[in-house]
């Protein structure tokens, strides 16, 4: 059986999607700047801020509001449908302070096949946790066996590629795949697994 390494947000998730348009555009009604026009990730460029302010204000829509994240429907029509028939596990970054919710999160809408929650912190400002891995690829190499691993940020794919994993990423409109979800979803069967 093959096993697929999911990333969380973005990939499971829409966090920036529903952080930008339930949180900042509410917050900042001066913002002319639509979803699909972030084309970078973090975005604290693109809105004229400081990346703590940007992490500072994800984190709090995180707190408020992650338990209440809707998975990405494409994403779980696809789990329903062929997600038994692969051995999946998580790997996502994210703050420690969050990653007991993360993975409450996770295992409530995807339990039935995920069944490996694994994080790596990620940095912030108040927090000086160790990490053992620096990047998702140092992550990889602890497994035995990655059939594919699925991610939205170009960087966390390139370093999984060049140790020599299969990737694919998900579309969104900070990285250069241009497909929709439903046809990424087509790809990874047919093409990548
Ligand atoms: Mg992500």
């Amino acid at each position: 059986m093959k096993t697929i390494v999911w990333d969380v947000d973005d990939v499971l998730n829409d966090l920036t999607r529903e952080w930008f348009e339930k949180e900042w555009l509410v917050t900042h009604p001066e913002c002319n700047i639509s979803y699909t026009q972030l084309k970078s990730n973090p975005p604290n460029e693109l809105l004229n801020i400081d990346v703590q302010d940007y992490l500072r204000s994800l984190d709090h829509y995180r707190l408020l509001y992650g338990s209440k994240l809707k998975p990405v429907d494409e994403v779980y029509s696809w789990f329903k449908r062929y997600g038994q028939m692969y051995r999946n596990i998580v790997l996502t970054s994210t703050p420690l302070f969050y990653a007991p919710y993360s993975s409450e999160w996770v295992l409530r809408n995807f339990g039935a096949w995920i069944r490996s929650f694994n994080f790596l912190p990620s940095l912030r400002e108040e927090s000086e946790i160790f990490n053992y891995d620096m990047n998702k690829a140092s992550y990889l190499k602890l497994f035995d066996k990655v059939d594919l691993f699925i991610d939205d940020n170009e960087k966390n794919i390139l370093e999984a590629r060049s140790i020599g994993i299969n990737c694919i990423t998900m579309p969104r409109p900070w990285n250069s795949d241009t497909s929709t979800i439903k046809e990424f979803l087509y790809n990874l069967i047919t093409n990548h697994l």
